[in-house]
């Protein structure tokens, strides 16, 4: 058996009339850039998280950097991140002139650790940034409850974790903004890079718009410089066909991580990933903990089966940030599991056959590394 880590053409396969149609459509109305699907998507993306506004931009890393601008963050400023993420989280920061400061993360979540936040919080500091990593909603109302103790902002990177809910309310609804991406990997997709806001506050929609499109809302009235950081007419197009599709893909996703978990959870030397209560996981990952990792991913590979790492380094700790001094220490719990991290194949088109192939192997492996 060959098992993919995702397989995106399977995807586009079961939905092939209407997206053919879609991108036909967009060509033959030359709507390249801007076009009715930008909106409209933005309005139906907005009503799928149900938040007031969602502004779309070019990519996720963009609609952090730009939300960091609007909310004024620039040099000598310093936000608050999480250890264990994608680079774009702390990018965004050093990309705007200011600091990320590395908070650990908790080793049954992977999330920001919210009892190790308030020790980091300077009078320099403006933003802090949750992840909703791998499809689990960071701990929020902890985090909130800081913000507004200190007078932060909140901004939720959710590029993992479109639907995802926590304590009954959707991610993107809980901070000041929410930053998404449509990265094809994402659990929602686009065939090229795409990203977006949304949030409650209008003015603050305005601003990431202006931002956005050369600091104008009209052709020609640019209020102030900004940049080019628009989503095209086909990315949005192709979104809108796939939006729908969404919740049925979500509990594809959630019914393969029971399969997943129903098989792992007994095993010795596996911890498969936790979801806490009031949380709802979205599986944009699978991602179990094993000593011996790496021989075990070779291993796996060698049966046909993709495996990855996310991610092989702490934020703090990699060459990029070499200069700000970190050391494991800082980051104990991040340091400590990172080595341990192996993301299973998960995506909505698997069957059962592939995950119970998956769980055989990696069985097998676990049980000659013990
Ligand atoms: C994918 C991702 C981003 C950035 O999105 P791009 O669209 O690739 O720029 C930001 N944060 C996290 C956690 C991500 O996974």
């Amino acid at each position: 058996m060959k098992i993919p880590f995702v397989d995106l053409y399977a995807q586009y396969l079961t939905i092939k009339e209407e997206m053919d149609e879609a991108i036909e459509r967009t060509i033959r109305n030359t709507s390249f850039i801007g076009g009715p699907d930008v909106p409209a998507f933005e309005k139906e993306f907005a009503a799928y998280i149900g938040q007031s506004y969602a502004v779309a931009c070019a990519n996720g890393t963009d609609s952090l950097e730009i939300l960091l601008q609007a909310f004024g963050v620039g040099t000598g400023d310093e936000v608050i991140v999480p250890a264990h993420s994608w680079i774009s989280t702390a990018e965004c920061v050093s990309m705007m002139g200011a600091t990320p400061v590395f908070v650990d993360t908790h080793p049954d979540t992977y999330t920001m650790d919210p009892t190790k936040i308030e020790e980091k919080i300077t009078d320099k500091t403006k933003v802090i940034i949750p992840v909703h990593l791998f499809g689990l909603p960071a701990d929020m109302d902890p985090i909130m409850a800081l913000a507004e103790k200190y007078n932060l902002k909140v901004i939720e990177d959710s590029a993992q974790s479109h639907g995802a809910t926590y304590n009954g309310r959707k991610i993107g609804t809980i901070g000041h903004a929410a930053s998404f991406s449509f990265y094809p990997g994402k659990n929602l997709g686009a065939y090229g890079d795409a990203g977006g806001i949304v949030t409650a506050d209008e003015a603050l929609a305005t601003k990431f718009r202006m931002i956005a499109r050369h600091g104008q809302l009209k052709k020609h009235d640019h209020k102030f410089p900004g940049r080019n950081s628009r989503l095209d007419g086909l990315q949005a197009a192709i979104l809108r066909v796939k939006l729908p599709y969404l919740p049925k893909w979500t509990a594809l996703r959630q019914q393969h991580a029971a399969a997943y978990t129903e098989r792992l959870k007994d095993v010795p030397g596996i911890k498969i990933p936790h979801v806490p209560e009031g949380s709802t996981h979205v599986h944009h990952l699978y991602v179990v903990q094993v000593s011996g990792r790496d021989e075990i991913q070779a291993n796996l590979k060698e049966k046909g089966i993709a495996t990855s790492i996310h991610y092989p380094t702490p934020l703090p700790l990699l060459e990029a940030y070499d200069e700000m001094g970190y050391t494991a220490g800082d980051i104990p719990s991040c340091a400590a599991y990172t080595p341990k991290l192996l993301s299973l194949p998960i995506y909505p088109e698997m069957t059962v056959d592939m995950i119970d192939y998956v769980c055989e192997h990696l069985i097998q492996n676990v049980n000659v590394s013990v």
